[in-house]
């Protein structure tokens, strides 16, 4: 699991994070679901160790987290605007993590395959980024966050910039790419309804504070304020 104990982030005089304690559970698919501005980035890029909190403790399945620089915290991430390095192909791009981790050039090869295939991109790997579509670009950048194995699975709103047909699409894939692997994902989103399809359990967060913690069905039936009520509500 990931252990958030009393973590708490200002940026000046502004309070981002409020003594934010969430535990999330191993193996699933987790949506960080809130507002624009509710601290959703903050939250994942302090587990990615991208960001550092001013208190708190970051445990992720077992191990302390709190002063391990990114690179030591075996997590995959995944933003909204992929960057991919250009004048590489797919293959290149999706084997570079395994590259600098000085793997053997058969092992990589065998992996990139596997990957590619993952994500439904087996015919793509001599392609450019610039010649995939919005949609096959964030798979890559899906099966590059996935090629070093992380524990952790770290996707801030990777969809968010495609149409609603792509992102809809994206979001079931995901789900089923999820069931195939199983790794510890946690998905940030402000759309509830994304949420409420996709995810095992979801943690609500606003104005830096956690609001409730639960399944879909728990926080679709059983919401624990006014706003989270008013958060899941139906879209108008
Ligand atoms: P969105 O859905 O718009 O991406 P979010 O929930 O991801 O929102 P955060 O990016 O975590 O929100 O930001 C939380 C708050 O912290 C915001 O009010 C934001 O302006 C502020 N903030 C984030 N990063 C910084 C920074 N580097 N300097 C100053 N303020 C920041
Ligand atoms: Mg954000």
């Amino acid at each position: 699991s990931i252990e958030i104990a009393g973590v708490s982030k200002r940026f000046g005089d502004f309070v981002a994070l409020d003594n934010v304690s969430v535990s999330i559970p191993s193996g699933r698919l987790t949506a960080l679901l809130g507002p624009s501005g509710g601290g959703k980035s903050t939250l994942l890029r302090i587990i990615a160790g991208l960001e550092r909190s001013d208190s708190g403790r970051v445990e992720i399945e077992g191990i302390d987290a709190t002063d391990l620089p990114p690179q030591k915290r075996n997590v995959g991430f995944v933003f909204q605007h992929y960057a991919a390095f250009k004048h590489m192909s797919v293959r290149r791009n999706v084997a570079f993590g395994l590259q600098i981790r000085k793997r053997p050039k058969d092992e990589i090869a065998g992996r990139v395959d596997e990957l590619l295939k993952l994500v439904h991109l087996e015919q793509f790997g001599d392609r450019l980024p610039a010649q995939l579509s919005g949609g096959q670009r964030q798979r890559m950048a899906l099966a590059r966050a996935l090629a070093v194995q992380p524990t952790v699975l770290l996707l801030d709103e990777p969809f968010g910039a495609l149409d609603a047909k792509v992102r809809k699409e994206l979001r079931d894939w995901l789900r089923r790419l999820h069931d195939e692997v199983h790794v510890t994902t946690v998905f940030v989103t402000h759309d509830q309804e994304e949420a409420l399809e996709v995810a095992d359990e979801i943690v609500v967060i606003n104005e830096g504070r956690i609001e409730q913690i639960g399944s879909p069905d728990d926080l679709y039936d059983r919401p624990a304020n006014d706003f989270v009520m008013r958060f899941l509500g139906p879209v108008t």
